[in-house]
Formats: structure tokens, C-alpha cells, sequence
């Protein structure tokens, strides 16, 4: 599903057949969880193929490598040039691109000397569906960021992610909205989190949440379209009585929310400012003008 016999990926300079590609099983990456990675969408525009936030997206896989010590040397220009040719190798342009830095064989608990970087890509619908979600609250809180470092993109802190939406679905829900540590809520297992109270966005601040890259486009939407939107911190109490609610992340793109805990939003979604916001983020990654968009 990933890849075919046919697929091409990028490891560490040379493009290779996904199929003849190796790894050591003493990998460091894979003992515990210790590598970084990205999650990024091109997307067949009116002006060809585009990578949509190429650079922020590497940007911030280098920021996740040095926040965790893991050495990385790649320019973002570099890794923008490389993902454009694993594109092109596998004559894809509505694709998810999957940078992934992994470290070399070490069975301590040190920082690697050497890593490997490694390109690939597949065509992916997105990732929670197009129909809106149904959300509960999770009982799996967000890493508290005095263990680690959350607003780093790094493979072991995907546990979480995974146990908050096992969880959600074993209770027929289809996705998980997790707290942090003081119990405010953060984000969801991989998208960040808006709600819709009053005509005004509210989504968490920085500091227990992925800095998501979409969540920063939304931000940049509002404020084109003379949205209100804060960022501020509020209780799962707080969205029972939501106008509307949405998750927005590369993978998901805006997907908008039903329920929460049971708790349907008051608005329907097409009457929604997330309706707004969804409509104008499908035309940036387009690569088209979005001044239609009226609020
Ligand atoms: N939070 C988490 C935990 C994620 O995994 C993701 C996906 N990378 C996001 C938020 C959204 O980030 P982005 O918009 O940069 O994809």
C-alpha cells in the first residue's frame, strides 16, 4: 500500500528501489523510538506540482533534531530539491511526502555521530476521511514537556498518539482529544485542535502541542479573512457548549467535528467559521487565490 515494487525513495544520497532498501536492526531508531520525521502533502496545483510549506516543514525536522541532539546537516533547500525528484521518480503530484532521520546502530542511550535520512511518498486520502468526526476525550494525557520535548516531531512520542486512538476507537469513537498534564486541552493524536465559541476561534498555545504547520496557516487564514482567533487554554468543559470544532493537520487537512464526548456542536458544519477556514486552506494548498472566501 506504502510502496510497490516500482516505488523509488531517497537513503542518504542515492535514490533506491523501496523494495532493495535496508536497515540495520541495531538501529537506535528502532530499539527506542530516538529519530525525527516530517508528514508533508504536494498537491496537483494550476501551477503543476507544488510541495505545499516544503521549507517550514524541513525547518522544523531540523529544530526536532536539534532539540533531541540528533545530528542533521541537510539544507531545507536540499531536502525540498529531493522530495520534488522522489515526486517526479514515482510520477506522483497528489502525494504525502515522509521524511524520516534515523540513527545508526547504537545500543546505548548516547546521541548518534551518524543518521540516515530517508524520502519517500504515496498517495494518501485524508487521514481521518471526509466525513466529520466524532471525538471523545481521551484518557492518555499529551507528554508533559518536562520529559520531553513536545514540540519536537520524534518517532517514540507516537506511542501516545497511537494509544489515544486505539482508545477512541475501542470506544467507537474515531478519534481521541488529548489533555496535557494540567489537564487542559492540547491536540489530538496527529492534528492540532480549534474551536468554534460565539464567532470567535480558540485553539491551544504553544508549549504542550506540536507547533503544527497547518495550525499555523489556519492562524494566518483567520487573520486574512478578519477571523477572530485566539490562542488561549480552556477545559474539556468548555467545548460541550461549542459553536463548532475542527482538527487541522498535513495529513488531515481541516476536518470538521460532530461531537465531542457525545456533545454535538450547535452549529452544522457548513454554517461553521471551520467551513470557512477548510474552503480556504483547500484553495492555498492549490496554490489559488481564496479572497472568494467570504465570511
Ligand atoms: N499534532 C500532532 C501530534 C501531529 O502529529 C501533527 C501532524 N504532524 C499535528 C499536530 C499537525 O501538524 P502539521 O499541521 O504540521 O501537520
Amino acid at each position: 500500500m506504502y510502496y510497490s515494487d516500482q516505488t523509488t525513495l531517497f537513503l542518504d544520497g542515492q535514490f533506491v528501489k523501496a523494495k532493495d532498501a535496508r536497515t540495520d536492526l541495531f538501529s537506535q531508531t528502532l530499539h527506542y523510538g530516538y529519530g525525527t520525521f516530517e508528514g508533508i502533502r504536494a498537491y496537483k496545483t494550476v501551477n503543476g506540482t507544488k510541495i505545499f510549506k516544503s521549507h517550514e516543514h524541513f525547518d522544523r525536522l531540523r529544530k526536532s533534531c536539534a532539540l533531541v541532539g540528533i545530528p542533521f546537516h541537510y539544507s531545507s533547500e536540499e531536502l525540498t530539491q529531493i522530495s520534488y525528484q522522489v515526486l517526479e521518480r514515482n510520477n506522483l503530484s497528489d502525494a504525502y511526502l515522509r521524511p524520516l532521520v534515523f540513527c545508526s546502530p547504537n545500543m546505548s542511550l548516547t546521541a548518534p555521530k551518524e543518521v540516515s535520512v530517508m524520502i519517500t511518498a504515496w498517495e494518501w486520502g485524508k487521514y481521518l476521511g471526509d466525513q466529520l468526526v466524532k471525538v471523545c476525550i481521551s484518557s492518555y494525557q499529551r507528554p508533559n514537556p518536562k520529559s520531553v520535548k513536545v514540540e519536537a516531531k520524534v518517532c517514540g512520542h507516537y506511542i501516545n498518539s497511537i494509544l489515544a486512538t486505539t482508545e477512541a476507537k475501542s470506544r467507537g469513537f474515531d478519534e481521541g482529544l488529548l489533555l496535557d498534564s494540567r489537564g487542559f486541552v492540547a491536540e489530538g493524536p496527529g492534528a492540532n485542535f480549534f474551536f468554534e465559541k460565539e464567532g470567535v476561534l480558540y485553539t491551544p498555545p504553544l508549549g504542550n502541542i506540536l507547533p503544527g504547520i497547518t495550525r499555523a496557516t489556519v492562524l494566518e487564514i483567520c487573520h486574512e479573512l478578519d477571523i477572530p482567533v485566539e490562542e488561549k487554554l480552556f477545559s474539556p468543559e468548555d467545548l460541550f457548549e461549542a459553536d463548532s470544532a475542527f482538527f487541522c493537520g498535513t495529513a488531515a487537512e481541516i476536518i470538521g467535528i460532530e461531537s465531542i464526548e457525545g456533545n454535538p456542536m450547535k452549529k452544522t458544519w457548513k454554517n461553521s467559521l471551520g467551513a470557512i477556514v477548510q474552503e480556504a486552506y483547500k484553495c492555498i494548498v492549490l496554490d489559488k487565490s481564496y479572497s472568494y472566501v467570504i465570511v
